[in-house]
């Protein structure tokens, strides 16, 4: 199948929401009490990525010419190319982490998720986030569901300004190309990212107005951790027996360890 994309043609964002509201509505998730806070104005709610909130716009603030702009931001996972969370996912022999080949969707199986945080500790944007009572892990899925009966995701679907272009990924970067030549023609310095980053790129492909130091959330150099693969070996060793169960011990500690990590880094960050 050919590869699909988002365009996030972030100049002609109005910070309305309606993508925002639009994966709560077909992902079924329930309303979460907010609070203002003091961060990027105060209008951003809720703070942050959250088990009942997948998809949220950032409000980041820009100073020029003695004036204050708003750079708005639709944060969500950035459907990796070559997703680094399904490589970390220790779930065998079906991943709990699920890239769907047809669709190029990355999804969260919540039946065979265990909670332990590995998606969300590789995850070159600590996008994944652990809903700590049910013990899964929570993201965008891409609407996978959707695009498996020929329907866009509901971001795109909903989005009123066409900030938000569902197609095929080729077709999506000419576009954010163009969007490039459309914002420098303005006296705008916008760049695309999701392109090249990681390698292969990603499936939400940004073009932002003004350049990455207005955008401290967004890694400049997004990375893949090298140890990747080493839960997945605990897990599952090759082939010596007694070295595989003393590893398989190893792994299961790891995953227990884990999860008492989060659930304190969670707590603390709700206290906070
Ligand atoms: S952004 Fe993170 S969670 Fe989303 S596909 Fe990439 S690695 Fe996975
Ligand atoms: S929390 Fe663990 S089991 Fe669940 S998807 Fe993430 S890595 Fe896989
Ligand atoms: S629906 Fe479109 S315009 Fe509205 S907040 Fe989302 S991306 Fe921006």
């Amino acid at each position: 199948m050919v590869e699909k994309a988002i365009l996030l043609d972030m100049e002609k964002c109005i910070a309305c929401r309606a993508c925002q509201v639009a994966c709560k509505q077909w992902n079924e998730l329930p309303a979460e009490e907010t609070t203002f806070f003091a961060a990027a104005g105060g209008y951003q709610n809720p703070a942050e990525l959250s088990p009942s909130t997948f998809t949220l716009i950032k409000f980041n603030e820009m100073e020029k010419e003695g004036k204050l702009w708003w750079l708005f931001r639709v944060h969500s996972c950035m459907q990796c190319v070559d997703p680094a969370c399904v490589k970390a996912c220790p779930v065998e022999p079906v991943k709990a982490m699920t890239y769907v080949k047809e669709t190029g969707a990355t999804y969260v199986n919540r039946e065979l998720c265990i909670g332990c945080g590995s998606c969300r500790e590789y995850c070159p944007f600590t996008i994944p986030v652990i809903d700590t009572e049910a013990e899964k892990s929570t993201k965008c899925n891409f609407c996978f569901d959707r695009l498996e009966n020929g329907m866009e995701p509901a971001c795109a679907k909903a989005c009123p300004t066409d900030c938000l272009v569902f197609g095929d990924r080729e077709q999506i970067l000419e576009m954010a190309h163009k969007a490039v030549e459309r914002l420098s023609a303005k006296g705008r310095h916008p760049v695309i990212y999701g392109e090249k980053e990681l390698g292969s790129g990603t499936k939400k492909i940004y073009v932002l107005p003004e350049p990455l130091e207005y955008y401290p959330d967004l890694p400049k150099n997004p990375k893949v951790s090298e140890d990747i693969g080493l839960l997945h070996e605990l897990l599952n060793p090759p082939s010596s027996i007694l070295t595989g169960l003393g590893l398989v011990f190893g792994g299961v500690s790891w995953v227990a360890n884990r999860k008492k990590i989060i659930i304190e880094e969670s707590k603390s960050e709700k206290e906070g």
